[in-house]
């Protein structure tokens, strides 16, 4: 009887404990789920940020090679005269960095590029990430060829002419994609987030 009545009161008391105990699942699920969202959105303005810099490393190697002028083509035609010295540093010389086209936040760019590549390897078997063929694809496509531009106002136009190269915009985000900010390359290829380029 004792017994009994002893369970009875455990049964009472343990829809509190329970719910308290769902309720803060809830809860750390919430903080973890806003926690790793932000995490998320910092990882990803940061590896815009590198793509901005590996690419304005690019510009400044084919300027080495051209006079010492920036590719001719503003808007994302930079692609196209550019796109063979995307290099990364770390991994063998003849590695491209095609993910440097992309900003993480910009899943359509990124998308027509991939559709481009699927199609070229469905109809010739081969695996071609880094060509022309792939951008002619990606046109042809209406696909957007990078998540980045170069201002009209740098194209062609020689380096060492370039009176304030840490002021000078060589490449920026299309539009904001991080919170308002946007990567943006300067001349001196340092690189910064820029509010509502
Ligand atoms: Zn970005």
């Amino acid at each position: 009887m004792e017994q009994a009545g002893k369970r009875a009161a455990w049964r009472a008391a343990q829809p509190l404990p329970g719910a308290a105990a769902i309720l803060a699942g809830v809860l750390l699920g919430i903080a973890i789920g806003i926690y790793s969202n932000e995490e998320g959105r910092t990882a990803r303005a940061e590896s815009c940020l590198a793509n901005a810099r590996c690419i304005a490393y690019a510009l400044h190697m084919y300027a080495q090679d051209h006079g010492g002028r920036l590719p001719k083509a503003s808007g994302q035609e930079w692609v196209l005269q550019a796109y063979p010295y995307l290099r990364d540093p770390l991994a063998h010389p003849s590695f491209r960095n095609f993910n440097a086209l992309y900003c993480p936040e910009d899943r359509e760019a990124s998308g027509g590029y991939r559709h481009a590549v699927h199609e070229i390897e469905r109809e010739t078997g081969k695996l071609d990430y880094a060509s022309e063929a792939v951008f002619a694809r990606m046109r042809k496509n209406g696909s957007r060829l990078t998540s980045y531009e170069m201002p009209k106002a740098v194209a062609g136009v020689r380096l060492e002419d370039i009176r304030s190269p840490a002021k000078t915009v060589i490449l920026q985000e299309t539009e904001p994609r991080h919170d308002g900010y946007a990567a943006v390359a300067y001349a001196d290829r340092h690189v910064e987030k820029v509010r509502g380029r």
